[in-house]
């Protein structure tokens, strides 16, 4: 696996609708401190700054049955 480069918002939020593991964090709280009301990768609880480890297959495609 090669290095990757910082996802772009719009990495995430892509990601994010398509994931099967998408979880939300708290809904009021997101909304609150990030004021973006879409789903994002920086609102899931596996996200951990980065740090999630299914982003570039999730990225690449789920289609792969
Ligand atoms: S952070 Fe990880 S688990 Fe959460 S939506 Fe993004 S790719 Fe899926």
């Amino acid at each position: 696996m090669e290095k990757r480069e910082a996802p772009s918002f719009e990495q995430k939020k892509y990601v994010a609708t398509v994931c099967p593991e998408y979880s939300p964090r708290d809904e009021a709280f997101v909304n609150r401190a990030m004021e973006i009301s879409d789903d994002s990768c920086d609102k899931c609880l596996h996200w951990n700054d980065g740090q999630c480890v299914i982003f570039d297959e999730v990225l690449t495609g789920i289609d792969q049955t």
